[in-house]
């Protein structure tokens, strides 16, 4: 099969082909590397089966060109993170609604099959636990900065039903709750490679906020092998699927924890959300997802636990300072 990735030197991108350059299938990769990295993917080359193109989603020739090329579209590239979406949120709107639209328009046009990376952020100020998929979501304000990619993503996974309803396109919605593992940027407001790079460092591990908000940390290898099966199940055709691990954590505990794995002396350090993000910034205060729909379609489970990722994280952060040093 030919896949193309949009976002494909991202971090969830870069690991998605690497597993199916592992099976034998051919992967293109459509990235402007505005947060993504050549590095994620300068191995993927080795075996002649994957090409790279350098340009965006919003470029309507170039990506009916490579949806035209392919089987099937994984539609990974967005803005992506609170610190981009808060500092730049006209281009991120611009990425997450536009981008999508035309993705969209081109899958329809060769009749492709397309999986949307969706998010946990779809939920907003949703307080259920767990959030279910066919639970109502809480629109979060539009005049807080960071609700802005919650609300275009909602609209992708609008346009997405309507092509599967109207036009009878296959697709698929994977939700993703924070997802993490080695190659993940800390530029932009993850909350993991940011921690442990301020552990390995000896810097002081700051915690945004009190730090009693919680999170459900999966890791990347995990997320894609659950990909994988959506991907080669028709039974999956027309879902939305919520993506993550149910071991919650305090962001606290969090930075406790990267800080006793690491052996660091780091303290923590509690900062405001309104000195990171401005005056209009929220967060929810817990997110866990309900996997219920995916485990009992795929059997899907995680198979690493916290420790595993963070340790993960962790030696890659060592690694890569000790190749800069
Ligand atoms: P990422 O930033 O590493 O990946 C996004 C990729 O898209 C980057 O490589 C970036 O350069 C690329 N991109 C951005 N704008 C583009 C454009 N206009 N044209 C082409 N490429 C463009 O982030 P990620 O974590 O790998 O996210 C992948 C997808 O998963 C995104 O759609 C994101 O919304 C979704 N998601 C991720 C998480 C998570 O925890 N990592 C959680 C929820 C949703």
């Amino acid at each position: 099969m030919r896949y193309l990735i949009t976002g494909g030197a991202g971090f969830i991108g870069s690991h998605l082909g690497e597993a199916l350059l592992g099976q034998g299938h051919l992967v293109v990769a459509l990235d402007d590397l505005s947060t993504g990295d050549p590095g994620n993917v300068a191995a993927h080359t080795a075996g002649g089966r994957f090409t790279f193109v350098k340009g965006s989603v919003l470029d309507e020739a170039l990506v009916a060109e490579l949806v035209e090329g392919c089987d099937v579209v994984v539609h990974l590239a967005a803005a992506v993170g609170v610190r981009l979406i808060v500092d730049q949120t006209l281009g991120s709107l611009a990425t997450n609604v536009r981008g999508t639209q035309v993705v969209m328009q081109a899958a329809d046009r060769f009749r492709r099959k397309v999986l949307l990376a969706s998010t946990s952020e779809v939920y907003g100020q949703s307080q259920d636990v767990p959030l279910r998929e066919d639970a109502n979501h809480v629109l979060g304000r539009p005049v807080v900065a960071r609700w802005s990619y919650s609300l275009a993503k909602a609209v992708d996974e609008c346009l997405v039903n309507a092509y599967h309803r109207e036009r009878g396109l296959s697709t698929i919605i994977v939700r993703f709750f924070n997802t993490v593992g080695p190659r993940q940027s800390p530029a932009y407001g993850m909350v993991v490679p940011r921690l442990v790079r301020q552990a390995v460092a000896g810097e002081p591990v700051t915690i945004y906020g009190d730090g009693r908000q919680t999170r459900c940390f999966l890791h990347v290898g995990d997320a894609v092998a659950a990909l994988l099966s959506l991907l080669g199940d028709e039974r999956a055709v027309g879902g939305t699927f919520n993506l993550g691990s149910s071991e919650e954590i305090s962001v606290l505990d969090l930075g406790r924890r990267v800080i006793e794995l690491t052996g660091s002396r780091s303290d923590i350090v509690f900062v405001p959300h309104e000195k990171v993000y401005g005056a209009h910034s929220e967060e929810p205060l817990r997110r866990v997802p309900d996997t219920a729909r995916l485990r009992s379609l795929t059997g899907w489970r995680p198979t690493r636990s916290l420790d595993d990722v963070l340790l993960d994280v962790i030696s890659e952060v060592r690694a890569n300072a000790a190749v800069t040093k």
